[in-house]
């Protein structure tokens, strides 16, 4: 049988758009700054590199664009060697953080800017300008000049002069940085639909795991100039391939134990209080192991069920509205942090009671 391999790490069907191939980038320092980056960036996708500041996220997308180089490796498009090729060849639409929009210029004529300097004629320029408009709802914006918009109406503006002579690829480092939360949150729902409808491949750059979440359709998670992990963002909210994933996205429960036995993708993992719990077993996961047991907040249950079993002491609680959040001591010092569903009959309980939890193994991740 012919399956399509959906598998988001190994995309298959098309040539990548880009690739990377063993690309290391140094400054002047000895650091490595980017260290022996292989990455495909499959065409259409979006792909958002995520990582915590200095984590060399702007570097490779500046090298991309060509406003770096690699110190060595290759950089390919369309299976082209580009490394060395200058920005203005690469056909890439970059949109930064500062907007850098002309402020001499009108709106119409920034976004026009791009057509003018390809010197495409002025009648398709107009038709182009008022479609780009369009896309970022600023039609009737069109002859205002940019102090007079607000910082997320230029990101649009910004967003739309990149988009206006249709580069082969979109790249954006941190272009909502600058905004409120609730424009950021609404800008992101944009993006993604302008990624949807033009059907143009966009690589954007955020520390904030919430928009990588939100936008994306594959995440690449980095650390110390290295790809941790790069897959969809319900795998790498789910299995975290490492701790640094695991802890950088989203919240986690981390106890520290013994692994008694591993086999078939799963091991058990004795903690501190004595419970042997049964969960995923990572890469590298053996019997005798030091590892820890890693589990999301929601994960864990109070009602009961099948599952591992695991008893605590309840320090604390704080209601949150849609959730409550229980801090739950083990025997033997370790602590817990739940987040259950108010209707589960959390409100009841009083400081000191001992708490009943379930953990199911599909959600307990064992990680060295
Ligand atoms: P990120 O975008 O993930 O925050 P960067 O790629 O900007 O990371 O930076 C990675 C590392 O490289 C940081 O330690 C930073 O200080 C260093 N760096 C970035 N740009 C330069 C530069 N032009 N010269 C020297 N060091 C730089
Ligand atoms: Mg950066």
């Amino acid at each position: 049988m012919n399956q399509v391999n959906r598998n988001p790490d190994n995309a298959v069907g098309s040539q990548p758009i880009a690739s990377f191939r063993s690309v290391s980038k140094r400054y002047d320092s000895n650091c490595l700054v980017v260290d022996d980056l292989d990455l495909d960036i499959v065409r259409g996708e979006f792909l958002t590199l995520l990582g915590p500041s200095g984590s060399g996220k702007t570097t490779t997308l500046m090298m991309l664009a060509g406003f770096e180089w690699p110190t060595s490796g290759n950089i390919l498009m369309d299976g082209d060697d580009i490394t060395g090729l200058p920005p203005y060849l690469r056909d890439m639409g970059v949109v930064f953080q500062s907007y850098a929009l002309f402020p001499h210029m009108t709106i119409a004529e920034n976004i026009e800017f791009p057509l003018a300097v390809r010197k495409i004629a002025p009648e398709e320029r107009r038709r182009r300008v008022a479609e780009a408009l369009d896309l970022v709802h600023l039609g009737s914006y069109a002859n205002r000049y940019p102090i007079q918009l607000s910082g997320g109406q230029q990101q649009r503006v910004a967003l739309a002069r990149s988009l206006v002579y249709r580069p082969r690829m979109v790249l954006m480092d941190e272009p909502l940085g600058a905004l409120d939360k609730a424009l950021r949150e609404q800008m992101q729902l944009e993006i993604k639909q302008i990624h949807q409808q033009m059907g143009i491949t966009f690589v954007y750059v955020t520390h904030d795991q919430d928009e990588a979440l939100t936008m994306s359709d594959r995440v690449a998670v980095f650390h110390q100039g290295k790809i941790q992990q790069i897959t969809s963002p319900v795998e790498i909210y789910k299995r975290p391939r490492n701790r640094f994933v695991a802890t950088f996205l989203g919240e986690t429960n981390t106890l520290e134990g013994l692994v008694t036995q591993c086999a078939e993708g799963f091991a058990d993992i004795q903690l501190s209080c004595g419970s042997i719990l049964r969960g995923r077993a990572g890469e590298g996961v053996v019997s005798g192991a030091k590892a820890a047991l890693m589990v999301r907040p929601e994960s864990i249950g109070v009602k009961g069920g099948p599952g591992n079993g695991l008893r605590g002491r309840l320090v604390d609680q704080h209601f949150h509205g849609d959730h409550i959040r229980l801090h739950v001591a083990l025997d033997g010092g370790q602590a817990l942090q739940l987040k259950v569903k108010p209707q589960e009959g959390a409100e009841l309980r009083q400081s000191g009671e001992t708490v009943a939890m379930t953990i199911q193994e599909e959600d307990a991740l064992i990680l060295l």
